[in-house]
Parts: structure tokens; sequence; C-alpha cells
């Protein structure tokens, strides 16, 4: 049987960039040992007390259908976190909660996008991002943030794309790069926004991995609000990746419309992983610094090796668990040079290929094992580096 051109076009033909970690994964299962520094997934579980949370909610018989907008008390905190760090007025009726960051992503464009629409997203991306565009039958644009950019999209990137486009997605701080925009480039997206009259879908879920600067929302800006969907996690802050739960936030108008498509679609997030989130949340920013520490540190303990040579550079990685290693003084693509160092060191990095031709000639690194085998690992890169250097 015929299946739709919409899902079997999902992931747009050709490779989706995960043949490294691919191969890195069947290594593995073969039963050699592999340093993996591919995905961005927490080397700790949950925190115990918020499992504690979620236990007590579950014994306490939250377990049948939950609300579908979200718990009342949910709503509330994540529009008071909202609130007190944007300072964007934000209450329940502008949340929806939803089963994770990547379901706010493809309810959020299904919201804006009619079919055929075209919905514009920076390059380099998050590997989900074209497939989907493409599941709601929007057609991805995307504009090319260039390494000389610091990965960055100015405003004259997005103007030059944003001819009949509906929608901009942006990611800050970003992943791949590890780069958090600057108060110029959220402007820039702004005023884009505004004059070519596009949704901005603000994909926020590293908001609280930052190690230098500040994370500024594309909704803080004058005449944004209106017109921006954030999206928001408890995956990356809080290592709930498995929980999935997260949320849209913007104009009550779209998050009503959107509580409809939840109601025909997820049918919302159990009540008992809502109510460990808002326990999770009640415990404020110590919390959240605990679960980032490490990446903290050990983006310094990778600076320190990077800073002693000069063949691999650093992209002025300032958020998120990545850093973004400039490879192309070896001469090899970001395929061949992680490829090459999974043969020779089995260490598993992403190529910069697989989030677009922009980030080529880089590799992105998770640093998500733990610091001294963090440090020894990239130490084995940097070397490596310079041994295949012309
Ligand atoms: N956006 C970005 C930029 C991500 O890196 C991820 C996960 N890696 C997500 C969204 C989705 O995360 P989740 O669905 O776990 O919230």
């Amino acid at each position: 049987m015929k299946l739709s051109k919409r899902i079997t076009g999902l992931t747009g033909g050709g490779s989706d960039g995960w043949d490294l970690f691919i191969k890195a994964r069947g290594m593995i299962d073969a039963g050699q040992a592999v340093t993996e520094l591919t995905i961005g997934e927490h080397d700790i579980s949950t925190d115990q007390s918020i499992l504690d949370a979620m236990h007590r909610s579950a014994s306490n018989g939250h377990t049948g259908y939950a609300m579908v907008p979200g718990t009342d008390a949910l709503r509330d905190a994540v529009a008071a976190r909202l609130t007190a760090r944007t300072g964007v007025p934000t209450s329940r009726d502008n949340v929806l909660i939803t089963p994770g960051g990547q379901s706010a992503l493809f309810a959020s464009h299904h919201a804006v996008c009619d079919e055929g629409d075209v919905a514009l997203y920076c390059d380099p991306y998050y590997a989900t991002y074209p497939g989907t565009l493409r599941g709601v039958g929007a057609v991805p644009r995307s504009i090319a943030c260039l390494p000389e950019n610091a990965f960055q999209p100015s405003y004259d990137d997005i103007a030059a794309k944003a001819d009949g486009a509906k929608s901009l997605l942006v990611n800050t701080p970003n992943n791949p790069t590890g780069v958090v925009y600057s108060r110029d480039t959220v402007e820039g997206i702004a005023r884009a926004c505004q004059e070519y009259d596009l949704w901005c879908i603000s994909d926020e879920v590293y908001d609280t991995q930052i190690w230098d600067g500040t994370h500024i929302s594309p909704r803080t800006i004058d005449g944004m609000e209106a017109r921006t969907l954030v999206i928001g996690s408890m995956s990356k802050s809080h290592a709930m990746t498995g929980s999935r739960v997260g949320w849209i936030a913007g104009p009550t108008e779209a998050i009503e419309h959107l509580i409809n498509l939840a109601t025909h679609t997820t049918y919302g997030v159990p009540g008992y992983i809502q109510d460990a989130a808002t326990f999770a949340l009640a415990q404020g920013l110590a919390l959240e610094e605990k679960v980032g520490a490490p990446f903290r540190r050990r983006r310094a303990l990778g600076q320190a090796i990077l800073a002693k040579q000069n063949v691999v550079g650093l992209v002025p990685s300032s958020g998120a668990m990545y850093m973004m290693l400039d490879i192309r003084a070896t001469g090899l693509s970001g395929d061949d040079f992680a490829d090459k160092l999974l043969e020779a060191h089995h260490i598993a990095v992403m190529p910069g290929e697989s989030f677009g031709a922009s980030a080529a000639g880089h590799v992105r690194v998770a640093m998500t094992v733990e610091d001294s085998a963090f440090e020894v690992t990239l130490q084995t890169l940097v070397d490596f580096a310079k041994e295949i250097r012309p």
C-alpha cells in the first residue's frame, strides 16, 4: 500500500547525516570500546529528588488522563519562569505543555504554516529541523550562517531568503555550534520578522546553559511577542530527556489553537511527569546550575587544551553542551576527519556536515563524558589533527 508523500519524504531523501553515529554504535555492539561524544545526552540521570516527586505523584494517583493544556501548576510555573527571566509578562494562558521540545517544534510549525508555505531555518541546524518542517507540509528554506560570522544570522542573511516565507526558526543557545546569539543578531531577527511578516519560532531549550554572555529571547524585543512561539524543555535544563516534557509559550490565540491540536494528537503529558517537572522548576536555579556544571567545567578544560595549539580552532561556544571545532587546517572534511578519528582512536564526534553545509570542515564534540576522560579525549583529537595535517 502506498504511504503519503508527506511521511515518505520526511527526511528529504539522501543521507540523514547520522552515518558516523550508526557506525560508532555498530562498533560498540561488536564489543569495541568507543568514546561517544555524539549526541546531546547528559552523563548523569534525572536528579533523585525529581524522581521521588514523580513517584509520589504516581503513587498518589496522578496516573489518569491529565489536563491536555498541562496542569495549572506546571503552566503557572513555566509562565512565572518566563516572566522572571525575560521580563515579558506571561500567564498560564500563554503556555501549552508538550511531550518535549521536539513535539513543540512540530506543533508550532503546524500552527503557523499551511501546506506549501516556506519555513526558514538557520544552517547549521539541529538535525531534525528540516524533517520537522517537511512533516507539517512546509517547504524548508535554509539561511546559511557562516563560520566567519560566528554562525550567527544577520538581518541581511535573513532578508535575502525571506521573500514569501511564513516563519523563521532560530535556536539560541545553539545546537550544534554552542553559539549564543548576540543582541545585534536577535534584533536583526526581530527586524526581519517584522518587515517580512514572519512568525518567529524560537527554540530556547538550552536557555539555562550559558557559559558566557546572556541569553536574549527574540520574544523580548519590541513588537515580537505577538509573532513569537518560544520552545522550551526540561530535557537539557534538568536532565529529564526521557521524561518528554516541554512547552510552547506564545500569544493566547495561538495557544488556544495549539491546545486543540494537542487534543487531537498527543492528548497531553502524563500527570506524574508534569508534577515532577513542577517540583523541578520549584527548586529554582540551584538545580539547573547543578545539571549544567559539568558542561561548564568541561568547556573550560577544553578551552585550555585548545589554547595551547593552533591547528584545531574553537568556535566561540558560549552555551549548550557542545564544542564546535574547526578542523579545516587538516585539509579534511568534517565527515572524513570524524571517520578517521573513529577508526584510529575509537572516538566518535559528529561531522559538521551532518548539521548542514555551513558547518563543513568542523566537528561537533558533545561534552558528555566525565571530566578526565573528556580532557584525554580532546587532547587525543587535537594530537590526531596535528599528525594528519598536511
Ligand atoms: N531543540 C534542540 C536544539 C535540541 O538540541 C533538542 C534535543 N537535542 C531539541 C530541540 C528537542 O529536545 P526535547 O524534545 O528532548 O525537548
